[in-house]
């Protein structure tokens, strides 16, 4: 019997418990063991008596079927390599803001979307993550920041791969996120995406307040198809649709992505262009100045370049942010999570 314990549901977590015979009061010691003190090994939870620990550790796959390989901080950033069951290696980044902790979670090992600026592309793509395998990089940063009395507040699913095209998986992991064990508001949840519309209409109707960012890279379709593939099945005006949609079914602000890279988008006229498309709409817009990849001739833009980008919108009323370049050092930065062990 191959059991996958945390990421049951809680009818037939007790199930099983009564199952065994055990009372149901030992199903509330488990979870505190793994969801509130941070307990990942069924063996080691001493008030449970030996015989049911020995029976979790039989029957059950263990608590996490991952770990923390190696974990590197810089500053306000730790990037975690987590190895999976099957060896893959896949980044999950724990990122300090003023109002929380965020982690930033890999959806896939590897991605299939071929986007011209990002490390994960360059690897190609692997697989999807499952549901456990997303909750085990949760588990693994709680247990990394336990030591400091703190625990993660917010999720992004902007790591690697593209939550979207792994749409069951993410959201079945979302819905354990937000269930009572981890208790993190969908409003502190945000999914990050190429663009991809089917997914974003479906996201709408989830009846969940989360946010939805959406990478847009560039306001001109040309532009934007030579730097995402994507963008080849799904136009600027086509994905602007579904975010204007989202937001009106959600009544939530979509975020749009934009990765400023020197003189490929970053110019004044490439911020007149975006003002055009979105003007009106209920957005916030996020610049990401371009962090290196190796191998790549794409280089970050000049400081003022990314001021002139923000004027520009900021003077068009748009609400308008630049992100803090967390992590760089450590390759654990936007579009730079590759997966191998950078030592
Ligand atoms: N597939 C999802 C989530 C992963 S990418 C998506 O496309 O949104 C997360 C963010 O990193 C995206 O906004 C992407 O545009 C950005 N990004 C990718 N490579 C980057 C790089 N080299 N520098 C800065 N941001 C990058």
């Amino acid at each position: 019997m191959v059991l996958d314990f945390i990421t049951l549901a809680h009818e037939e977590r007790s199930a099983w418990i009564a199952s065994l015979g055990e009372q149901k009061y030992r199903l509330q010691q488990i979870e505190e063991w793994i969801f509130k003190q941070g307990v990942l090994d069924y063996t080691q939870m001493a008030n449970l008596p030996k015989p049911l620990r020995d029976t979790l550790a039989q029957q059950s796959v263990p608590v996490l079927s991952a770990k923390v390989v190696a974990a590197r901080t810089d500053g306000g950033a730790t990037k975690l390599a987590v190895e999976l069951a099957d060896t893959q290696v896949v980044e999950a980044v724990i990122m300090r803001y003023r109002h929380g902790l965020a982690l930033c979670v890999s959806t896939q090992a590897g991605c299939k979307m071929g986007c011209a600026f990002c490390a994960t592309a360059k690897g190609g793509f692997a697989r999807n993550l499952s549901r456990h395998e997303m909750l085990a990089q949760l588990l693994l940063a709680n247990a990394h920041l336990r030591a400091k009395g703190e625990r993660v507040t917010h999720i992004v699913l902007m790591g690697m791969g593209e939550p979207l095209d792994n749409y069951e998986e993410s959201l079945a992991f979302i819905r354990i996120a937000v269930g009572p064990l981890c208790s993190i508001s969908a409003r502190r949840i945000s999914v990050s995406t190429c663009g991809l519309v089917p997914g974003i209409e479906r996201l709408a109707g989830e009846g969940l307040p989360l946010t939805l960012t959406v990478s847009l890279n560039a306001a001109d379709d040309e532009l934007r198809q030579s730097l995402m593939p994507v963008a080849k099945a799904y136009p600027v005006n086509v994905v602007l649709a579904a975010m204007h949609r989202y937001a009106e079914v959600t009544k939530r602000r979509v975020t749009i992505e934009y990765v400023l890279i020197k003189g490929v988008n970053d110019r004044e006229r490439h911020a007149r262009e975006l003002v055009q498309k979105i003007k009106g709409g209920n957005f916030h817009v996020n610049l990401i100045p371009y962090n290196p990849v190796a191998n790549s001739s794409f280089e970050s833009p000049l400081p003022a370049s990314v001021r002139t980008f923000q004027e520009v919108l900021s003077g068009e009323g748009m609400a308008v942010t630049v992100r803090r370049g967390l992590g760089t050092t450590v390759q654990g930065a936007c579009g730079q999570l590759r997966g191998n062990l950078q030592k």
